[in-house]
């Protein structure tokens, strides 16, 4: 089998270690907060040496654009706590996932993507662009450059 035809790794793991870490993030103005907790953490220092979460640098058209750092935690783990009045929302393609935004800072906060995880026969999780992270520090992530979806129909364009 070349490596070609090997399966795609999952864009989330799938197992939990027992180990949690609990985050809190905002957009640019603060107008819009959440939280979100996961296992495995985020840092290693969370991890109790059972391994970190990895974060998706995706090539899609729109993680392209929006320099997103992506994290697919299960939907009941991502809590809004403030300000989901100013989130817009905004979908291309196939429309299967809702992108999230606030509306004030345009800052794109995660997505909405229950429904497609729903129709893959699988747990609701949502989107969540880390870079809102209160504390975001890059060096701090362990970031996995994910190379297929640029391939997924269907095929970016914009018509004149
Ligand atoms: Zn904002
Ligand atoms: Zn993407």
């Amino acid at each position: 089998m070349s490596s070609s035809d090997a399966p795609a790794e999952a864009p989330f793991p799938l197992e939990e270690t027992g180990a949690w870490g609990h985050y809190d993030l905002h957009c640019h103005c603060g107008a819009v907060r959440y939280t979100m907790k996961m296992s495995p953490p985020l840092f290693e220092e969370e991890s109790q040496g059972k391994g970190v979460w990895k974060v998706n640098e995706c090539d899609c058209s729109w993680c392209e654009r929006n320099g997103s750092l992506a994290v697919h935690p299960l939907e009941e783990n991502v809590t809004w706590t403030r300000g989901v009045e100013h989130l817009s929302k905004y979908s291309f393609g196939n429309k299967n996932v809702e992108h999230l935004f606030c509306s004030k800072c345009g800052s794109f906060v995660g997505s909405d993507s229950g429904a497609m995880f729903k129709k893959m026969g699988s747990a609701p999780r949502t989107v969540v662009n880390v870079r809102m992270l209160k504390d975001f520090d890059r060096k701090k992530l362990t970031i996995k450059r994910v190379e297929f979806m640029k391939q997924m129909p269907p095929k970016y364009s914009i018509d004149d």
